[in-house]
């Protein structure tokens, strides 16, 4: 059978890059007819992808868009905005993968992450569906997490506290964060090296700094090092940012409660880590006479990534962390305790590589998914 040939925009960037690496450390690149695009180099060069460089084709070139079987676009919202639309109107008849957010609470889109949702996903291709959109990487990594309790219906309601990695905003502000350490480093290094300097001294120095005008900021707008941004995307008329609007919105429609939906809300935080969004998480149970060891075997038994890490000191700071983390499929989840509010409050803290089950993982696993309905 003909190979699927399928578009990649936006290969380059925080998503698309991880997206490579897992479709290479899978060998799904052996199944596809790869055709990739820019928006930035129209007419250059990838790097060495699995030791092939490859032409680099114009994203905005409709003609060549018209010709792929599947479109995967790990580009952003401003790309999908202005290419969906044309595709449309020529009548595009291929799928479209996408890892922004805009068409994710369209009628005729399905928001993957197989682990939870394989049923609607597979009904939704049976009858035709060709808009796959992979959720808010928030969202898609507390479903991982809670997975046994959602599936058990023994949620009433979350409340979510994220703590989210620079890189979920994109590789520019992953280096934005860096030049701003660097900076941070350069100005403190004198004083460091004198410890008999004024601890006061060298805090007044770096917050003067971190507050100036001198410290890199084009992208995240504010001091992101020695700092941290309650608020990520923006406004909704409710108070709410669009992020934290996601967190109930797309859950929601991840596990097809709507319109009998659980009610999530909370707090979105920016964060200084690098990699990896960790959350903060209340959950008010349905039933209160579960136990904490019964939990936490609902939980483990849920899916294969999600791990179960002991409440004390040790296993929590080697285990649930950014640094333990990142770079691995794993979505961590421990601090599970009742809550001083009654039996029914449900405390965790979660950990999870935002790149990849919150991101590229799910948008790989859908293009597979994809590529065996075809052969069948
Ligand atoms: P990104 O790193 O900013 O990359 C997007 C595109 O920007 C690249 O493919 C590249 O396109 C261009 N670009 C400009 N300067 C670049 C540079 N210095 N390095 C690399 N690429 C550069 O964005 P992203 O974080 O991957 O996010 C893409 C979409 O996924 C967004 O809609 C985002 O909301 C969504 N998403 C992101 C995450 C996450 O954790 N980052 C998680 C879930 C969903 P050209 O090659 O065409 O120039």
């Amino acid at each position: 059978m003909k190979k699927l040939k399928v578009g990649f925009i936006g290969y380059r960037g925080m998503v698309g890059s991880v997206l490579i690496n897992r479709m290479l450390e899978e060998g799904d690149f052996a199944h596809i007819d790869p055709v990739f695009f820019s928006t930035s180099n129209p007419h250059g060069n990838t790097y060495p992808i699995n030791g092939t460089v490859y032409k680099l084709h114009d994203a905005y070139d409709i003609e060549q868009l018209l010709m792929l079987d599947v479109i995967i676009s790990t580009h952003g919202g401003e790309y999908t905005n202005t290419m969906y639309c044309k595709l449309e109107q020529n009548n595009y008849t291929g799928f479209w993968l996408d890892a922004s957010s805009n068409l994710r609470m369209k009628d005729n889109a399905v928001i993957v992450l197989d682990p939870i949702n394989r049923a609607v996903i597979d009904k939704a291709l049976a009858s035709g569906v060709k808009l796959f959109i992979g959720g808010n990487c928030t969202v898609s990594l507390m479903l991982l997490a809670l997975g046994g309790l959602f599936a058990n219906d023994l949620v009433e309601w979350v409340s979510s506290i994220t703590y989210q990695a620079v890189s979920g905003a994109g590789a520019n502000n992953m280096r934005e964060l860096l030049q701003q350490w660097h900076m941070v480093a350069q100005n403190s290094q004198a004083i460091l090296n004198d410890n008999k300097h004024s601890i006061l001294e060298l805090d007044a120095k770096i917050n003067q700094l971190i507050n100036s005008e001198h410290l890199p900021r084009n992208y995240f707008d504010y001091p992101i090092a020695g700092n941290v941004l309650p608020w990520i995307d923006v406004a909704m008329a409710n108070g709410q940012t669009k992020e934290e609007w996601k967190g109930g919105a797309e859950a929601n429609k991840i596990l097809g409660l709507v319109p009998n939906t659980i009610n999530i809300d909370g707090m979105c935080v920016r964060v200084g880590a690098m990699r990896c969004h960790s959350q903060a998480l209340t959950i008010k149970l349905k039933d209160k006479n579960l136990s904490v060891t019964a939990i936490e075997k609902i939980i483990q038994e849920h899916n294969p990534w999600v791990t179960v890490v002991a409440n004390n000191k040790q296993d929590t700071l080697s285990k649930l962390t950014p640094a333990a983390i990142s770079n691995t499929l794993k979505v961590a989840i421990g601090r599970l305790r009742k809550l001083n509010f009654g039996d029914d409050f449900l405390g965790a803290f979660t950990v999870g590589d935002q790149l990849l089950w919150g991101a590229a993982e799910p948008i790989r696993r859908m293009l597979n998914i994809i590529i065996k309905h075809h052969a069948n």
